[in-house]
């Protein structure tokens, strides 16, 4: 199995780590042509303006656009997350739009910018997952063919899966655990 990093900007060095511990091949990607041969890709969080006016220069936008609709798997973190959401409040920049959802950028405003939380995320058993929050963006709202996959206690929608793409509000690489990478490479494998 093959699973691209995008790295144009951004944690995604923390992703190829990952991967590594997984046994997977994780090829950085920056160019249309290192999309070839690729089971999935991880978009990692960082700025999500950036990171799509990057899509744009590099012509990465509509090949990956192309092939997620034809059914390649994305996980996108934070920024990744609001890269795959057809609809982001406060965005004016050209995102993927794939996901049937709204996002909200840097949710938590500036004062509690950051912080950090155990999530319970039924699809990876009982045990709980701590995620790490970095200026997140939350699910507002969501249509029904995306499942919710995690929510704060207050029931903030923060992880999500349409299909074979997975949006996460957190970051699932700072940490040792390892089940979303995992839950991923799953989605990846069943056809
Ligand atoms: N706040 C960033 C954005 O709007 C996302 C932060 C992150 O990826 N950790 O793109």
């Amino acid at each position: 199995m093959k699973i691209g990093v995008l790295a144009l900007q951004g944690a995604f060095i923390e992703h190829v780590g990952v991967l590594e511990r997984l046994g997977v091949e994780s090829p950085l990607v920056r160019l249309p042509r290192e999309l070839d041969g690729l089971d999935g890709l991880i978009i990692p969080g960082g700025e999500s303006t950036t990171m799509s006016r990057l899509m744009l220069e590099y012509q990465l936008h509509q090949p990956l656009k192309d092939k997620a609709e034809a059914g390649f798997p994305i996980m996108g973190i934070c920024a990744g997350m609001i890269l795959l959401a057809k609809h982001v409040s406060d965005f004016s920049l050209e995102g993927l739009g794939l996901m049937d959802m709204s996002v909200r950028r840097n949710a938590f405003g500036s004062q509690v910018d950051s912080f950090e939380t155990d999530l319970e995320i039924p699809v990876l058993g009982k045990r709980l997952f701590h995620g790490v929050f970095i200026r997140a963006p939350i699910i507002e709202e969501a249509n029904s063919t995306v499942e919710i996959l995690g929510r704060l206690r207050g029931g903030t929608a923060v992880a999500a899966q349409q299909g074979k793409l997975l949006a996460i509000a957190f970051h699932p690489e700072l940490g040792n655990d390892l089940r979303l990478h995992r839950y991923f490479l799953e989605i990846v494998s069943t056809n």
